[in-house]
């Protein structure tokens, strides 16, 4: 029997679902099943929820989806979606607060209203806070941690902590608890200097502009696949071995950009897709002798 299906919740407030199709909510528009799915109606909810969930259920947390990958065979266990449109970031003794679900354009927009300088580039990231917590987003120079003041993380239990910076090891496209624990993003306040709201805005119009040139925005993608190696770019490497415009299944290598896969009909499995990035690596290793790792993360029963 489906253990999704057996555990009679009490008291919720959110939005439970079954076998929910992932590739509802990741860009790449691709991708197998959760096995339980849940929306929460706001963090005291998602408290509950996690109470009464059984300790040993695999858990993923969801934001905009814009990094990720579920396998064909789909998630055994439940996934919960942290993003919620109605979620805004707000100014708190000088600070941006933002839950984990705010979408990160969001705080960028903030910033520059109440002119804060330095979030600039969250406006060009398509995820939300929580993601952006947990991969260290960050672009054009600027990294999400670099504005970080403090965090608030939940728990199994669904209990609430704040937590300091240096309570994390941070690095490239990196984050993960120090001491290893198991909890998730649920909010985070944001310094920012002092700046000009019509400097930023300008700032934020231009790095928005480079993007539409460079990237294949228009198009299902989870932006860079694979993390730059030291001191080059994935993007060279792979156009370099003539990978450009490579496909498999319904996906391809960007002829726009070479480190993003396309999924131009939304007809790629997850398994063309996760197939393409291992044909990538090999070739470049062959042809360039350079290991690429993957900056998206892929998760779900392997096949
Ligand atoms: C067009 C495009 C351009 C992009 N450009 C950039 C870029 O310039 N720089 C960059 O760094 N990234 C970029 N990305 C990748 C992606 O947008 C970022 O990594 C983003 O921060 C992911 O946020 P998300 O909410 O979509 O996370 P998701 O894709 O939903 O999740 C990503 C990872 O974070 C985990 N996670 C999500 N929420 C939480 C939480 N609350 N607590 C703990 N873990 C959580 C997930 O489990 C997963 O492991 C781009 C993607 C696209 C599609």
């Amino acid at each position: 029997m489906n253990m999704a299906e057996t555990i009679q919740f009490q008291r919720l407030r959110g939005e439970l679902r079954h076998d929910e199709p992932m590739c509802r909510h990741v860009s790449w528009r691709a991708g197998g099943t959760a096995d339980r799915f849940y929306v929460p109606a706001d963090l005291d909810d998602l408290g509950e929820f996690l109470r009464q969930l059984p300790r040993e259920e695999p858990l993923l947390f969801v934001g905009l989806g814009s990094n990720l990958l579920v396998r064909d065979t789909g998630f055994r266990g439940t996934a919960v979606l942290t993003h919620a449109s109605r979620l805004r970031p707000r100014m708190e003794s000088g600070l941006i607060y933002a839950e984990a679900g705010v979408a990160s354009p969001k705080v960028a927009r903030l910033a520059a209203k109440h002119d804060f300088e330095g979030a600039e580039f969250l406006a060009g990231i398509p995820g939300c806070v929580g993601g952006a917590l947990a991969m260290n987003a960050g672009c054009y120079g600027g990294e999400t941690w670099d504005i970080v003041e403090r965090v608030v993380t939940i728990d199994r239990g669904g209990k609430l902590v704040m937590r300091a910076k240096d309570e994390f090891d941070i690095g490239y496209r990196h984050c993960a608890p120090k001491p290893a624990r198991e909890e998730w993003f649920a909010a985070a306040w944001f310094r920012l200097e002092p700046g000009d709201g019509e400097t930023s805005r300008g700032v934020i119009k231009e790095l928005l502009a480079r993007r539409i040139e460079t990237q294949p925005l228009s198009l299902p993608n989870a932006g860079s696949v694979f993390r730059n190696p030291p001191r080059d770019h994935a993007a060279r490497l792979i156009e370099a071995c003539g990978l450009k415009g490579f496909g498999r299944g319904g996906a391809r290598v960007s002829e726009k950009h070479a480190n993003f896969i396309v999924n131009p009909q939304g007809a790629a499995k997850a398994s063309d897709i996760e197939w393409l990035i291992q044909h990538i690596q090999r070739i470049v290793y062959q042809m360039q002798g350079v290991v690429l790792q993957t900056e998206v993360r892929i998760l779900g029963e392997t096949p």
